[in-house]
């Protein structure tokens, strides 16, 4: 074929312009295989996932696997040695101890495991007319009517009174009943309807239906057959209500969406999807030269507070341990670490551009999203990354053939949220947001394209190298 000359411009533009590069024209080898097989192992651990206590188990799981061993604050780290340290069984911290100097630093890939649901009330259970409720208090970011009319499963677990926990989940199995919250059916909604939305649904209104059928005649027959049930499964007891974390997640198992199957459909993307690929970063890495750290906090969704959240001070407890056992000083090694927030961005959604700056937004399928800074109006709440460590991470994904974009979170003024880093960056360690796109982000069913789910795990792979 006739090659045809370029022209200057277009040679000017190729050396100038920014172009996005879209995932389906990688030519990485078995590019489509390696998605796709990656994505089963995804949906598979979305699946055994849906609540942080599950997603700790699953990753110390798959921990263990690859040779982790467990450690206690105190015990002794050795070069090579690879560890989980398990925070109340809520959040979750990997660690590879380098071969190379600490006082290069530690790189930290920080997700969080906690997603959107509705939490039991610590006096959940009452019966109205005929039928049983348990009465519930939303956690996180939900947009109230996407969670009425879905199939819920309740997950969690119950301390009774002698100090024993024992696990829930009902609603998971093909044969288990599932729960739902009801709603008004259109013939008699017209005062609701022309409400609007924040005011048609009320958080005390989420009470979720478990049930009809009494025991026996007395007052609350009902009430006291729902209990009779838990406890001849459970052993629980209603004062055991106050001593529990009982949470309804959508009952739905993760699928393939498309005709192309090139998304996955499911619930808690936000953030499993940054998750996973931190973990497998972690894990697939061998004879690390770098001391690495896979964190897999909780309660990212209600402002990262608390023992299990990342503005806990256990992650510096963490390196300063590791600072004792394979030496260094900590100012140093902290000056000289480095973090990526692993959390997902708002993909871009052409059914509703009117939220977004599409140059500043992130498109489906074009890579993981880099985030220099998130928050709200005038970048608040945000740690903003300097230029420097962008670049440096930039050189990273670039020299390792990532496929990324860089995105704000909608437009300027329409909104904004915030994720980890801030929090890990207040501690002198350099940090910057890289996730996937999302779309319908905190909805019970969110959605991710497989290729930036790959991309992913191709980006915390590099910065683990
Ligand atoms: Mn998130
Ligand atoms: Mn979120």
């Amino acid at each position: 074929m006739e090659e045809i000359e370029k022209s200057t411009e277009e040679l000017l533009k190729e050396k100038l312009f920014y172009k996005k590069k879209n995932a389906f024209t990688s030519d990485e080898e078995n590019y489509k295989e390696l998605v796709r097989a990656y994505a089963e192992g995804y949906k598979t651990f979305l699946d055994r996932s849906k609540t942080e206590r599950e997603a700790v188990v699953e990753a110390i799981r798959m921990a263990k696997e690859n040779g982790f061993v467990e450690y206690k604050l105190g015990e002794k780290i050795t070069r090579g040695g690879k560890y989980y340290f398990n925070n109340r069984g809520k959040s979750l911290y990997l660690f590879v101890a380098g071969t190379e100097p600490l006082e290069n630093g530690i790189r930290i890939c920080a997700s969080h495991i906690d997603s959107p649901r509705l939490d039991m009330k610590q006096h959940p259970l009452y019966e109205s007319e005929k039928m049983a409720y348990l009465k519930t208090h939303y956690y996180g970011g939900i947009r109230k009517y996407q969670w009425v009319t879905i199939p819920l499963a309740l997950h969690g677990v119950v301390t009774k009174a002698d100090g024993e926990t024992v696990n829930v989940v009902i609603g998971e199995d093909e044969g288990d009943p599932v729960f739902c919250i009801t709603d008004l059916l259109p013939h008699l909604a017209q005062d609701q309807s022309t409400k609007p939305l924040s005011k048609a649904f009320s958080g005390e209104g989420l009470n979720l239906l478990i049930g009809s059928e009494p025991f026996g005649e007395c007052d609350e027959a009902i009430k006291l057959n729902m209990l009779k049930i838990l406890n001849e499964k459970y052993g629980i007891i209603e004062a055991d209500f106050m001593s529990a974390e009982l949470v309804a997640v959508p009952a739905m198992r993760a699928r393939d969406l498309g005709l192309d199957r090139s998304f996955v459909a499911g619930y808690g993307h936000d953030d499993r999807v940054c998750s996973y690929p931190a973990i497998t970063a972690i894990l697939e890495n061998k004879n690390s030269e770098h001391t690495i750290m896979c964190v897999l906090a909780d309660k990212e969704e209600i402002g990262s507070e608390g023992v299990s959240g990342m503005q806990c001070d256990l992650i510096i407890d963490l390196m300063e341990e590791i600072c004792k056992c394979l030496g260094g000083n900590f100012n140093v090694v902290k000056a000289n670490s480095m973090c990526l927030s692993a959390d997902v961005n708002a993909g871009y959604d052409p059914l509703y551009s009117e939220v977004f700056e599409k140059r500043n937004s992130a498109l489906m399928n074009c890579g993981v999203v880099m985030s220099k800074y998130t928050g709200a109006r005038g970048k608040s709440s945000t740690s903003d990354a300097s230029a420097e460590y962008v670049g440096k991470i930039r050189k990273i994904f670039d020299d390792n053939g990532v496929i990324w974009q860089t995105a704000e979170l909608g437009k300027v003024d329409v909104g904004g949220g915030g994720t980890v880093a801030m929090y890990i960056a207040n501690h002198n360690i350099d940090t910057v947001d890289i996730g996937v796109p999302v779309l319908s982000m905190h909805a019970p069913m969110e959605v991710i394209a497989k290729n930036d789910l790959y991309e992913a795990h191709k980006a915390f792979s590099a910065f683990c190298k």
